[in-house]
């Protein structure tokens, strides 16, 4: 159960991936992933292109998302996995998350023109496939493509994180908003890459414990953005907290992503699988294809 390939996060070209979901689910079934999820950030729209490509490719398939989170006034990212895509609640949480993008966008621009970078929100919107999905990737892409910088990772050192020009301070959902939305869906809420926020060990405990406290199940273990060390201190926390593990690479872009597509070291066996606890959800892929494959 541990060691099926699932990868339970990624983005496509509706949020800040540069790949369609199809191409997705192609690339996904070719690096040997087993069960996948399209997780783009504060958006369902490509949820349904996603289970049918996956269905296609002979892919068992997970609805995904990942919501953008303010808790102790830094951001977080919660991962929804297993929902009903059909659900109003869900629809109108993620909407009004997504709202805020486009002014938080020119602000951005503004901050960057500060500097001298004239140009970035017109620059950027070029990059967004879904406009109303503008992202600080998006603006990595224009920085990099007009020579600011050499790659995202320079980006990301110099511009449009705290402190850096670009910056822009923003308040996201809250934790037990995101949470509610994920689970009244009939879904599972997961923390995104634990090891990528800054906080104190106190806060840390925090979050996890308010993240139980309103109903969430899971927490990325094996991760993209993970060292090993890393798994294996959050592999201690799942245990401590009573979560279930889950697995994704984080995918974005061949050109971009260092980790590919289901290219992770498995989840540790002590582990509880966050697919172990969503049979019901998995939408399986037809026998027929899955043979021919
Ligand atoms: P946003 O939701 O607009 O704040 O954009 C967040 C996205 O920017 C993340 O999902 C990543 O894709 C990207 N990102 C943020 N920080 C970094 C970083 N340090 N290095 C590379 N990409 C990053
Ligand atoms: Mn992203
Ligand atoms: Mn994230
Ligand atoms: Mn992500």
């Amino acid at each position: 159960m541990n060691t099926l390939n699932a990868d339970l996060h990624c983005h496509s070209v509706i949020s800040d991936g540069t790949l369609t979901p199809e191409e997705l689910a192609v690339r996904a079934k070719a690096q040997g992933v087993e069960l996948w999820a399209l997780t783009d950030h504060d958006e369902i729209g490509g949820q349904a292109r996603a289970a049918a490509a996956a269905a296609a490719c002979g892919l068992d398939y997970l609805t995904g998302v990942e919501i953008s989170v303010t808790f102790l006034h830094q951001t977080v990212h919660i991962v929804g996995l297993g929902f009903d895509v059909a659900n109003a609640q869900l629809d109108q949480g993620l909407q009004k998350t997504r709202g805020g993008r486009s002014q938080r966008a020119q602000d951005m621009a503004d901050d960057l023109a500060r500097v001298g970078i004239q140009g970035a929100f017109e620059g950027a919107l070029t990059y967004a496939g879904n406009p109303d999905l503008i992202s600080r990737t998006h603006f990595a892409r224009f920085l990099v493509d007009t020579g600011v910088c050499k790659d995202t990772y320079e980006v990301f050192r110099k511009y449009l994180t705290e402190g850096k020009p670009g910056f822009v301070e923003h308040r996201w959902a809250s934790l037990k908003d995101a949470v509610n939305w994920i689970t009244q869906a009939g879904g599972m809420a997961v923390i995104a890459h634990p090891a990528r926020y800054k906080f104190s060990a106190n806060e840390e405990m925090a979050l996890f414990t308010e993240f139980k406290g309103h109903g969430g199940r899971g927490v990325e273990v094996v991760t993209g953005s993970h060292s090993s060390a890393e798994s294996a201190s959050y592999a201690a926390t799942a245990l401590e907290f009573g979560l279930a593990a889950s697995r994704g690479s984080d995918f974005h872009s061949p050109a971009e992503s260092r980790t590919e597509l289901g290219a992770l070291p498995a989840l540790p066996v002590e582990l509880t699988p966050v697919w172990a606890l969503l049979a019901d959800r998995i939408q399986r892929a037809p026998a027929s294809t899955t043979a021919l494959a």
